[in-house]
């Protein structure tokens, strides 16, 4: 496919916002204007170095793309978003030109609008229920809601002076509250809480805050400079934020409420606990979780040779294991940190990945060798215990399985080899156990989840949940939503405490 650089994009823009600009346009107008591409570093280039992928929305594209939304009055890709965004009127700002506006309106509902523009699963939410889509019989020819939503929070961020947010604190009210673990829930709690006047402490078993925004995405979907906005953001309203502190181990929950003085405690430890195949060779130097891989290369800058906090593992030909968001942000982290060959093993096939669209394509572009069907059965190593190779079975699909999704059935007698330096296992992530570990009452399902009501209540009085640490792996939107829902019970619950 030819790459369409950022400047021929912007020009077509230009060409069609002249066409439109003093028109009101009809729905069969609206129609015909085709989804404005998103402007990407050409891959070539960009599978060499950490710079975000994706470029952003021009002003002229971004009132391209709104003019395409038919302001449909039942708004069917609000039922798509798990907070609920509404979607038509912040489209209808951005196409007149009012960013403030549309960024005002999102954030009515959504605390991290550039994070959930970027890496929201959009073609699954709200883009899925959207009528151009349905029209055009093609989710892709949706509005791209997500790439609006990012822009009219790039937007404000470069325009910072002229449209500062409003983070107005109520007077102090004397009660303390515990966040414990820095992600979008615990951010989002932390904001939420503070706002009301209650003094905030922000606990992070890591040296950065920001969850897996931080040291599991890449840089080059997410910039940390975004993430790290945020959380500045919430030090500037009086978030007290103590990183390095692992709860469970430095302080037990039960220390923080009834030694220091917490009338209200929330829970947003994440899903960071990985998970491994059971077979053979996973213990050989060179195999790594995904969750090591992308920490060390993320937030000890492994790919800064000069200096990195920690070394980066030299390998030319590398296989990941997997089929979601993480397996293709490690295959491609892989490329970054050196691969000359990435091998991307999943048991199904392309149409079961449970990856975002965008970044299977992106994967694609950059050189991942796909292997769908297949598994890894074994590593192999040499005499000084290195991995040097995979052995490999194919599968087909069979009948679906309790998630609907036809379950793979292996081939027998199907075994092939694969030379590789490094292995990447990248098959999920199950909750953190430290706190359900050492907080007694604290209930948790078969799986490990913390077990909350509808208000994310847990079932100790005054600890709230939620996030990956209730959901198991999930999305940024969703662990958002959880911490708006936690936020408002605990507003409601300190109101009532004498
Ligand atoms: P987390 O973000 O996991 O944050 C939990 C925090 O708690 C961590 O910082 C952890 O260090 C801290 N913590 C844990 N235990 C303790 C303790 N005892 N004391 C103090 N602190 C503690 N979602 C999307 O929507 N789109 C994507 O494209 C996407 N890509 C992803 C890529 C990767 C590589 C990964 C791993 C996940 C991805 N996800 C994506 C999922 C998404 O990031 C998570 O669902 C989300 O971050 C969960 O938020 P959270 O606040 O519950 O927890
Ligand atoms: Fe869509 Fe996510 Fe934005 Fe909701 S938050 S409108 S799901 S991109
Ligand atoms: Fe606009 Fe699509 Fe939502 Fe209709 S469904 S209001 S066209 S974004």
């Amino acid at each position: 496919m030819t790459h369409v650089t950022k400047e021929e994009l912007e020009a077509q823009a230009e060409k069609t916002w002249a066409e439109i600009e003093n028109k009101t346009l009809a729905p069969k107008e609206r129609l015909a204007i085709p989804q404005q591409e998103m402007p990407v570093q050409a891959p070539e280039v960009r599978k060499h170095n950490m710079n975000e992928v994706a470029l952003g929305y021009s002003e002229c594209q971004a009132r391209v793309e709104a003019s395409r939304c038919l302001q449909c009055k039942n708004a069917p890709c609000m039922k798509g978003c798990p907070v609920a965004i509404n979607i038509p009127a912040f489209i209808h700002e951005i196409a007149q030109g009012n960013y403030t506006g549309a960024l005002g309106i999102i954030r009515q509902t959504s605390i991290l609008p550039a994070i959930c523009g970027r890496v929201c699963p959009q073609e699954n939410q709200c883009q899925k229920f959207c009528t151009v889509g349905a029209i055009h019989k093609d989710v892709n020819q949706s509005v791209a809601i997500g790439r609006l939503e990012r822009f009219a929070a790039d937007w404000q961020r470069a325009h910072e002076a002229e449209a500062p947010i409003d983070n107005t604190v109520k007077p102090a009210t004397g009660k303390k509250v515990a966040v414990i673990g820095s992600g979008p829930s615990g951010i989002t709690v932390a904001a939420d809480v503070r706002r009301e006047g209650h003094a905030v402490t922000l606990f992070e078993a890591f040296q950065t805050p920001g969850g897996v925004l931080v040291y599991g995405i890449p840089e080059f979907r997410l910039p940390k400079a975004i993430v790290e906005k945020e959380v500045q953001g919430l030090k500037a309203m009086g978030v007290d934020v103590e990183p390095n502190f692992v709860v469970g181990r430095t302080r037990t929950l039960h220390d923080l409420m009834a030694k220091d003085g917490y009338d209200a405690v929330y829970i947003g430890t994440g899903a960071g606990l990985p998970r491994f195949m059971g077979i053979p060779g996973e213990e050989l130097v060179g195999v790594f979780s995904a969750n090591e891989y992308l920490t060390r290369a993320n937030l000890m800058k492994a790919y800064d040779t000069a200096d990195a906090a920690t070394p980066y593992y030299p390998a030319k030909r590398v296989a990941v294991l997997g089929g979601g968001n993480v397996a293709m942000d490690a295959a491609r982290m892989a490329f970054r940190l050196g691969a000359e060959e990435v091998y991307l093993i999943y048991r199904r096939s392309r149409a079961e990945m449970p990856a975002r669209a965008e970044e299977v394509g992106h994967a694609e572009e950059e050189g991942v060798d796909f292997r769908f069907l297949c598994n890894i059965e074994r590593i192999l190593g040499d005499a000084n215990g290195v991995v040097n190779a995979i052995e490999c079975l194919r599968y087909e699909l069979g009948d679906p399985d309790a998630s609907g999704r036809r379950s793979p059935v292996p081939i027998q007698g199907s075994e092939f080899t694969l030379p590789v330096d490094a292995v990447i296992i990248a098959i999920g992530n199950a909750s953190n156990p430290l706190i359900p570990q050492t907080t007694e009452g604290l209930d948790v399902d078969r799986k490990g989840h913390i077990v909350v009501d509808e208000n994310q209540t847990t079932s100790i009085p005054g600890v709230y949940a939620g996030g990956d640490i209730v959901l198991g792996a999930a999305t940024v939107i969703l662990a958002m939503g959880e911490g708006r829902r936690a936020a408002k019970a605990i507003n409601a619950y300190l109101a009532t405490k004498a």
